[in-house]
């Protein structure tokens, strides 16, 4: 298919190009999920509106913020955050979601606003011969097919997981989004920037046609916290999670004062698993079972007919995360 690239020099002119194409134009980081989509036949836009060649200070790189938290800009690589001194001493949650995603290939080239956004890889959606209801279709072809790798929670008419996982350590590092407009910036929690298919079945976030991801920001770690990633994966490199978990937790004086515990791999959204932290605040680290703390970890279980393995999965991954954490790692 033929379609022609603009490249804006400014945030503002980009949000301007795709507000006055809001069907049929699209931004493109690195291309590696996007040109994809098009090579199958997935995407077919018109015009592609190129972030690479926007100057505005903060769209690449990481920095410092006045709080103590880190800013990263939506054009920076996967490969450059994997690699952060300050988020890999910090946000190791951060730091072990990038570092084992995907291939050395597509971190060097794939860039973290193109990671939150990239669509689902339910392999339905992904068909050019099935024009599921996520494509504006009238059907969900996985409810009487194969479901293995989609979710066992949240789905609604549509079964796709969130493919991100960065989506899932920036959830459990209670990080904000900027979101460039035709009108300005916004902030939002990450935790809200995600829609699952209850709320619309053909987007995965909240960005209105014109709008642009432009940033991501951490808070300041709190005293005493510490993070993890854990991944469940078919393969050792360039697949995407069957479950994973971010965990991050504050001890002071033995007692755990804070608790973020959010699943990938098991829902539309990154998932947050509310009653492992209900748990888990407010315990004394001695009096935490984690096995307990995995068993709570997916309240409202639907799953599909063949994916049931992910629910043990999850218990067992949040349990794991739990005690690495708890035992300092
Ligand atoms: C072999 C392979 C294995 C992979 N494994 C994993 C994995 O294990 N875990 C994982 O998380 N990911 C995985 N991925 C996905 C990969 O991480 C993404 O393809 C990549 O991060 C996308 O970044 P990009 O800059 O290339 O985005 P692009 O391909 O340029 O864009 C992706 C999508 O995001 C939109 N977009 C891009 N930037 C913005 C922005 N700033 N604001 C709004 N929308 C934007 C584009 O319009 C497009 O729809 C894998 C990909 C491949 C090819």
């Amino acid at each position: 298919m033929t379609f022609q690239l603009l490249q804006p020099t400014s945030l503002a002119e980009a949000c301007a190009l795709l507000a006055a194409a809001p069907h049929d134009a699209v931004p493109i980081a690195g291309g590696t999920d996007l040109l994809s989509e098009i090579r199958d036949g997935t995407a077919e836009p018109s015009t592609l509106v190129a972030l690479d060649s926007i100057s505005d200070a903060g769209l690449t790189g990481i920095s410092g913020t006045p709080d103590g938290g880190l800013l990263i800009g939506a054009l920076t690589t996967i490969a450059d955050i994997a690699a952060h001194d300050g988020i890999r001493s910090h946000y190791a949650a951060l730091a072990q979601a990038t570092a084992g995603l995907a291939t050395p290939q597509v971190r060097n080239l794939g860039t973290l606003g193109g990671n939150l956004n990239q669509r689902p890889r339910c392999w339905y959606y992904r068909h050019p011969l099935t024009v599921c209801l996520k494509r504006g279709g009238d059907r969900c072809y996985a409810v009487q097919g194969l479901g293995k790798y989609l979710c066992v929670t949240g789905g609604d008419r549509c079964f796709i997981v969130h493919p991100s996982d960065t989506a899932v350590a920036l959830t459990a590092l209670g990080a904000s989004v900027s979101i460039a407009s035709p009108d300005g910036e916004r902030t939002v929690a990450i935790a809200d920037y995600f829609v699952g298919p209850d709320v619309d079945l053909l987007r995965e976030n909240i960005l209105q046609p014109g709008e642009l991801l432009a940033a991501v920001s951490l808070p300041a770690p709190a005293a005493g916290q510490r993070s993890v990633y854990l991944k469940a994966q078919e393969r050792e490199s360039g697949d995407f999670a069957l479950v994973s978990v971010a965990a991050a937790l504050a001890v002071v004086d033995g007692v755990i004062t804070d608790a973020s515990v959010v699943l990938g791999g098991v829902a539309p959204t990154p998932y947050r698993a509310s009653g492992t932290e209900d748990y888990l605040r407010g315990r004394s680290v001695s009096g935490v079972s984690t096995s307990d703390a995995g068993d709570l970890a997916i309240a409202d279980p639907r799953p599909l007919p063949d994916n049931a393995y992910k629910l043990p999965m999850a218990s067992n991954l949040t349990a794991r995360a739990v005690s690495t954490l708890l035992a300092g790692g």
